[in-house]
């Protein structure tokens, strides 16, 4: 299945969101005992995102998330 395009990426860590709130927030999930200090920036855009080829977009390969887009199915292309 077809994943639906994330609307938001943190600057930081380059985590992806589908809630459209979250955008011009600060990123606060702390990860591996560091907290993030990115900021969401909104990727609204068709031409914001690329579907990853390596999972066709499905966020899976072979039953396990994929490695490049970490089970998004997308990759965004926005970089600021
Ligand atoms: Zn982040
Ligand atoms: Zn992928």
């Amino acid at each position: 299945m077809l994943k639906d395009r994330p609307v938001a990426f943190c600057n930081a860590c380059n985590e992806y969101s589908h809630d459209s709130a979250v955008i011009n927030q600060r990123h606060t999930r702390t990860k591996n005992g560091e907290k993030c200090e990115g900021l969401f920036r909104s990727a609204l855009r068709e031409d914001d995102w690329e579907r990853c080829f390596a999972c066709d977009g499905t966020g899976s390969v072979m039953g396990k998330a994929c490695d490049r887009c970490d089970g998004e199915g997308w990759i965004v292309v926005r970089r600021y």
